[in-house]
C-alpha cells in the first residue's frame, strides 16, 4: 500500500477527525498509487494517522477512511459503515415511519463522496469520490443487506465527479425500478419522487423539517415560495392552510412535476395556488413593481458558491434576493431564507440576511435557525459551512 507522508503540522486537522488532506498538506507519496487506492497517511514523524482514499486528480488529495491504525479498509469496513448509517436513522424518532430518509451523508457519516437516499423501497446512490467509486460494490452490497431494499438507483451525475476524474454514471445498479410514477408521504402531503431525472438524488430531504415548519406557519397567510422545485414548501404550506401560495422556479420540467404534486393532494385547495415560470432576481422585482406584498417568503436557491472562491459574488445575490424578500412582506411578515452554499458558513449568512434586513429598510429579529433534518448529520469535525442553513425572520 502507498504511503501518503503529510507536511509538517498538517495532521492537524486529521487528529481533529476533518476528513480531507489537501494537496498543499501532502509532503510526499511513497509508492504507486492509482485513483481510489487506499493509502496509508503518516505524519512528518512517521506515525500512522490511519487510512485514506487517494485522489490524484483533485484538490482534496486524500479522504480519510479510518483514523484507526488498526482498522484495514476492505469490504467488511463497508459493510459496517454503511449499517452503522442505517441504524443511526433508525433510532431517531424523527425519522420513524417517514418514507424518504437519507441514509448516507458523505463525510459526516464516514463515507466521504457517499450520497444514499431512501425513497419507500428505492434506495438512490450517488458516488461523487474516486475512494467511493472504488468500492461501490461493497457500497451497494451494504446497502441491500442493511435495506432490504427492492432497488438501488445509482446517480453518479453530479458535475463535482469531474473534479475526481470520475465520468458520470446513472442506473439501476440492483433490483429493478417499480413501474410508475414513485411517491412517498412526507408530513402529510404526497410527493413523486423522480430518481431517474430529478435533481440530485430525486428530492431534496434536508429541507423536510423546514418544509414541515413552513406549513405550521403558513395559516391564512399569503406565501411566497421562490425557487420552488416540485414545489414541497408550497403544499406544505397549503396543507397548513395558507390563504394562497406563488411558486416560482425557472425550471418548466421542475413546475409540471410541482402541478402533478398538487394533483396527487386532492385534499389540498387548487385554485389557491399560483404558479409562475420566471427567473426569481426579475420575478422578485416585478412583484415589488406589482405592489404584490406577502405574509411568508421562502427563498431555497441553489447554490451560489461552491467554495470559499466564489463567497463574494455569491454574497452579493444572496443579499440582493433577501433584500427583495425583506421588501415584499407585509407587516409581521416571515422570511424563511436558505443558503446551501459550502462557501458560505452560518455566521457570514447571518450577516448577509441582517445586512439585507437594513438595506430593506425593516426590522427583523430571528425567530428560528433552520437546519437540514436529523438524517443529515454533521460529522463532529466537518464544518456545518458545508451544509444547509437556514434563518426564519420576523419583520415588525
Ligand atoms: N425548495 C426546493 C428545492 C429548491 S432547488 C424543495 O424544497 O424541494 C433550487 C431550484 O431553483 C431548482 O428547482 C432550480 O430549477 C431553481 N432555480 C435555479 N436558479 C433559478 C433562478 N434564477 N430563478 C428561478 N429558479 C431558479
Amino acid at each position: 500500500m502507498a504511503e501518503l507522508i503529510l507536511a509538517p503540522g498538517k495532521e492537524r486537522s486529521v487528529m481533529r477527525r476533518h476528513p480531507w488532506i489537501f494537496a498543499g498538506s501532502v509532503a510526499k507519496l511513497a509508492g504507486r498509487s492509482k485513483p481510489g487506492d487506499t493509502v496509508e497517511v503518516f505524519n512528518d514523524r512517521g506515525q500512522l494517522m490511519g487510512r485514506a482514499a487517494f485522489s490524484p486528480n483533485s484538490q482534496i488529495r486524500a479522504r480519510m477512511w479510518t483514523f484507526d491504525a488498526d482498522e484495514s479498509i476492505d469490504h467488511g469496513f463497508f459493510k459496517r459503515r454503511v449499517a452503522a448509517s442505517v441504524a443511526r436513522r433508525a433510532v431517531h424518532p424523527q425519522l420513524a415511519g417517514q418514507d424518504g430518509v437519507r441514509l448516507i451523508h458523505g463525510e459526516s457519516d464516514g463515507l466521504p463522496g457517499v450520497i444514499a437516499d431512501r425513497f419507500g423501497k428505492v434506495v438512490v446512490l450517488q458516488i461523487t469520490s474516486a475512494g467511493g467509486e472504488k468500492w461501490r460494490e461493497a457500497i451497494i452490497a451494504g446497502l441491500v443487506q442493511a435495506t432490504g431494499c427492492e432497488c438501488v438507483y445509482e446517480r453518479s451525475d453530479s458535475d463535482v465527479r469531474k473534479l475526481e476524474g470520475l465520468e458520470p454514471r446513472s442506473g439501476v445498479v440492483y433490483g429493478e425500478l417499480p413501474a410508475g410514477p414513485l411517491t412517498i408521504r412526507e408530513n402529510g402531503v404526497t410527493m413523486e419522487v423522480d430518481v431517474v431525472s430529478g435533481h440530485k438524488t430525486g428530492f431534496y430531504l434536508d429541507q423536510r423539517d423546514n418544509r414541515l415548519l413552513t406549513g405550521q406557519l403558513a395559516a391564512g397567510r399569503a406565501v411566497l415560495n421562490c425557487f420552488c422545485y416540485t414545489a414541497g414548501f408550497s403544499l406544505q404550506a397549503l396543507a397548513g392552510g395558507a390563504a394562497s401560495t406563488l411558486s416560482i422556479d425557472s425550471s418548466g420540467p421542475a413546475l409540471e412535476s410541482a402541478k402533478r404534486n398538487l394533483a396527487l393532494n386532492p385534499q389540498l385547495d387548487a385554485a389557491r395556488a399560483e404558479w409562475w415560470e420566471a427567473d426569481v432576481f426579475e420575478a422578485l422585482r416585478k412583484l415589488r413593481a406589482d405592489g404584490r406584498k406577502f405574509d411568508l417568503i421562502v427563498l431555497d436557491p441553489p447554490k451560489f458558491a461552491p467554495s470559499a472562491a466564489h463567497a463574494q459574488r455569491a454574497a452579493r445575490a444572496y443579499k440582493d434576493i433577501n433584500i427583495l424578500g425583506f421588501r415584499l412582506l407585509n407587516p409581521g411578515g416571515i422570511l424563511m431564507t436558505y443558503s446551501c452554499s459550502g462557501g458560505i458558513g452560518q455566521e457570514l449568512f447571518q450577516q448577509i440576511v441582517a445586512g439585507a434586513a437594513v438595506d430593506a429598510g425593516v426590522d427583523g429579529r430571528i425567530i428560528h435557525r433552520l437546519s437540514a433534518g436529523a438524517d443529515h448529520p454533521i460529522g463532529l469535525a466537518v464544518p456545518e459551512g458545508e451544509y444547509l442553513k437556514g434563518l426564519a425572520c420576523q419583520i415588525d
